[in-house]
């Protein structure tokens, strides 16, 4: 269904300004559901002016909550269609993207395909930000033949292109097992995908957790996601080595809710998922539900610890203010005041991030934030005091780390980010496992199923 104000054409009509036999193109904002669309249709709008139109994007709060429900830094994302262009001559689009709950400059994206192929606007468009109205204003021409225009924040990942990726990518490879952890609160699926060559026993197999879309607008994480998926599934000689001696646990879509409503950083009832880990034990959130227990499953009990347990976890976010994709690493302070982590999960953290750093010039490019997990907030937390620090010593340290993307800096100076450059990201992150865990690429494990796959 979609939903659509239309400013102009009824007061047209009521004024009698209609010219008979003349067709009018009357463009107007559309809202399509399930394809992360986000803005405020009642104060959106197209108006006439001078050289073309004058287009209104009112940004809108997480499940259009009232204002004031959550913090205006909530509101991070917009997405819609204008709709109604003129195919003859194309459009003028004055943009005003009002209401907006960021400052940051980001060059907006478009489809001019319906959704098919999305790129960033022009460069000659970037976006003036007026912090009087907190409002960003973009022109942008829309060529002849082009119906329809989908603008967005940034690139968009809709449940539909995650359809088409887990029907096409990861439900036919042999080395993908689907694992449906559990339902939202609006009941849709939780995917994990465990990625292993299933031909080598689990035995001494290196856990790898990535989680992604806990904030389900931060949309850089996606791309990494597909990025690492796409490495781990391309048939590299290296890549089978990786993933004879781990196994990849990857839930692309945590906040599939999220993710169908355009929220940019709750759930389907407002709720900020990653601060659901300060007592991820008590939530009742069906999203932290079936993370945390899918966890504790791989984990076990310290007098039945899981066959293998996860070495590396990897929350995976994007972020505004900073300039290029970052870690937080968290302070090692924990025997001084019991906050951040030990001095040996913070050597771990270092150690990641000094690897993915080597691997992937993007990441090299910005400076790692800090963060003392004040409160213990966030599954860091939780694999720290729950795992690493238990006093069985059943857990090797767990080396759980937030990965942030950014929305506006590409991989060399002055480039701007593409989906392409995010999935580079990813891939490199498949590698920095590789050289975290010293896994050897070299020996290739003769399949037991029978013979060398290579
Ligand atoms: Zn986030």
């Amino acid at each position: 269904m979609n939903r659509a104000v239309n400013l102009l054409i009824p007061s047209l009509m009521v004024l009698g300004l209609g010219v008979p036999g003349m067709v009018l193109a009357q463009p107007e904002v559309i809202l399509r559901d399930g394809e992360q669309m986000r803005v405020d249709l009642v104060g959106s709008g197209v108006h006439q002016v001078a050289d073309g139109w004058r287009v209104v994007l009112r940004m809108s709060n997480d499940n259009d909550f009232p204002e004031g429900v959550l913090p205006s830094s909530f509101r991070r994302w917009w997405h819609a269609e204008v709709g109604g262009l003129n195919t003859e001559t194309g459009e003028r689009l004055h943009v005003e993207v009002t209401n907006a709950g960021y400052s940051t400059t980001i060059l907006p994206t478009w489809s001019l395909d319906n959704g098919e192929t999305w790129t960033r606007i022009p460069e000659s468009s970037m976006p003036v930000w007026d912090s009087s109205t907190s409002t960003h204003r973009f022109t942008i021409d829309v060529p002849p033949d082009v119906p329809q225009v989908l603008l967005a924040k940034w690139y968009p990942y809709t449940p539909a292109m995650f359809e088409a990726y887990r029907q096409g990518r990861l439900l036919p490879h042999p080395m993908v097992n689907e694992v449906e952890i559990g339902r939202s609160e609006q009941d849709r699926p939780i995917y994990q995908y465990i990625i292993t060559d299933a031909s080598v026993p689990t035995g001494n197999k290196a856990r790898v957790w990535v989680h992604n879309c806990v904030h389900p607008a931060e949309n850089p994480g996606y791309f990494m996601v597909e990025g690492l998926v796409d490495w781990l599934l391309g048939d590299s000689r290296e890549a089978r080595a990786v993933l004879q001696q781990t196994i990849f646990c990857i839930v692309p879509v945590a906040n599939p809710d999220g993710q169908y409503l355009g929220n940019y950083r709750t759930n389907a009832n407002g709720v900020n998922l990653e601060n659901q880990w300060t007592a991820p034990y008590n939530t009742q959130v069906a999203e932290v539900k079936a993370l945390r227990e899918r966890i504790e499953e791989f984990m076990g009990e310290p007098s039945n610890p899981g066959e293998s347990p996860i070495r590396i976890l990897l929350n995976v976010h994007a972020a505004h203010g900073s300039g290029a994709p970052f870690h937080f690493v968290h302070r090692p302070l924990y025997d001084a005041n019991g906050t951040g982590v030990t001095e040996e999960v913070y050597q771990l953290e270092v150690k990641w991030v000094d690897f993915l750093r080597e691997r992937s010039p993007f990441m090299n490019r910005g400076s790692d934030n800090w963060s003392v997990l004040a409160g213990r907030p966030f599954v860091e937390s939780m694999m720290h005091d729950r795992y690493t620090i238990h006093p069985s010593e059943t857990w090797d340290p767990v080396m759980a780390i937030t990965i942030e993307g950014t929305y506006q800096a590409g991989p060399t100076p002055g480039s701007i980010a593409t989906q392409h450059d995010y999935r580079e990201l990813g891939e490199a992150i498949g590698w920095a496992v590789s050289d975290f865990l010293e896994l050897d690429l070299e020996a290739l494990r003769t399949s037991l199923s029978g013979g060398m796959a290579y």
